[in-house]
């Protein structure tokens, strides 16, 4: 650990005792060896004295009228601005009962008078060590959190990052399969039924072609949009690359009929209310299954894709 200890001229103390002899002497003793003192003749001016400016250090006495030294500790103890300065009692009460209730009430060290002025410095010495040490070792948590913190987001961005696709903001590939795989394992073992779409945009080439390149980056957008819009979040929806795209439906049921009509109805939709010059139209082929150990993602992907390229061929039999 650096040793960051502040020296005794940035080091304040406070002494508190009802009879200005005794206070004159600590603060001689202690600025002798240029601690910084402030002095306070009763508990309340020392309370005052003490949220105002928290010192370093509290040398408390224990017989005083009006407030005692006790009184003054516990009311140091519940505050927040003060709860943490070390307190040394210093007192001419000499029984143990009196010690164990100054500790019990949560002083650091206790000195009996008459005292010695060498064992005063010792003590005094002793507890800011251990204060700033604490207070080094706060520190040093703190910054270790910190790094931490901004480690973890520096990496869920990079995550991020390479696990989206730029032009949607879907998953690309590698998203999808992050994500897919981890959710596979769980639907595998409660053997859930999962099923698996692989969408293809007809005819972009030619749209790209003829109305231009930005034309057919707007269909992959909007494509996007569509699927977002018919699929709940908790589905993986991804561009796996060019204007191919697989989405991972959970579904509650068996009954996987009804999800492709959805998709075509949007589509539908969004080429009567969009009055461009072109329709969107997509190929979609749809592969189902019960999870279990002998299913696999890639397997279940490769039969949607095969699908869809039957979907591709009837509607270019119905085409020409
Ligand atoms: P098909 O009906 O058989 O699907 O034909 P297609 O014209 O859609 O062509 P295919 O699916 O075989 O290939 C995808 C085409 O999409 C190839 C490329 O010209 C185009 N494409 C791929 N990525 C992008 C992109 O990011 N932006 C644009 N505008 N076009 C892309
Ligand atoms: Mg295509």
């Amino acid at each position: 650990m650096p040793n960051l200890l502040k020296s005794a001229s940035e080091t304040n103390i406070l002494i508190v005792d009802d009879t200005p002899d005794n206070l004159r002497l600590l603060a001689k003793i202690l600025e002798s060896q240029g601690y910084i003192i402030r002095k306070s003749l009763n508990g309340r001016m020392a309370l005052q004295a003490a949220s105002r400016h928290p010192p370093d250090l509290i040398l408390l006495d224990i017989n005083m009228p009006e407030m005692n030294g006790y009184e003054v500790c516990q009311r140091l103890k519940i505050s927040k601005i003060t709860d943490q300065i070390p307190i040394i009692f210093i007192s001419a009460l000499d029984q143990i009962n009196d010690k164990l209730q100054a500790f019990e009430l949560g002083g650091q060290d206790y000195i009996t008078k008459p005292f010695e002025e060498v064992e005063v410095l010792m003590r005094v010495k002793n507890q800011l060590l251990i204060k700033q040490q604490y207070q080094q070792l706060l520190e040093q948590n703190q910054r270790l959190e910190d790094e931490i913190k901004q480690r973890l987001k520096a990496e869920a961005e990079v995550r991020e990052l390479s696990l989206t696709d730029e032009l949607t903001g879907l998953n690309n590939r590698r998203g999808f399969f992050w994500q897919a795989n981890q959710q596979f394992k769980i639907l595998q073992r409660i053997q859930m039924f999962c099923c698996v779409l692989f969408v293809d945009i007809d005819g972009l080439k030619q749209i790209n072609d003829s109305l231009g390149h930005e034309v057919g980056d707007r269909m992959i957008l909007d494509t996007a949009q569509l699927l977002k819009q018919t699929f709940r979040d908790s589905d993986i929806i991804a561009r796996l690359g060019g204007d191919e795209f697989v989405i991972l439906v959970h579904v509650q049921s068996r009954n996987t009929d009804e999800i492709y009509p959805r998709l075509q109805a949007n589509i539908n939709r969004f080429n009567q209310e969009h009055n461009y010059p072109y329709q969107l139209s997509i190929s979609v082929g749809v592969s189902q299954s019960v999870l279990n150990e002998n299913v696999s993602l890639e397997q279940l992907i490769e039969e949607a894709d095969q699908l869809m390229y039957e979907d591709k061929r009837a509607k270019r039999l119905v085409d020409h």
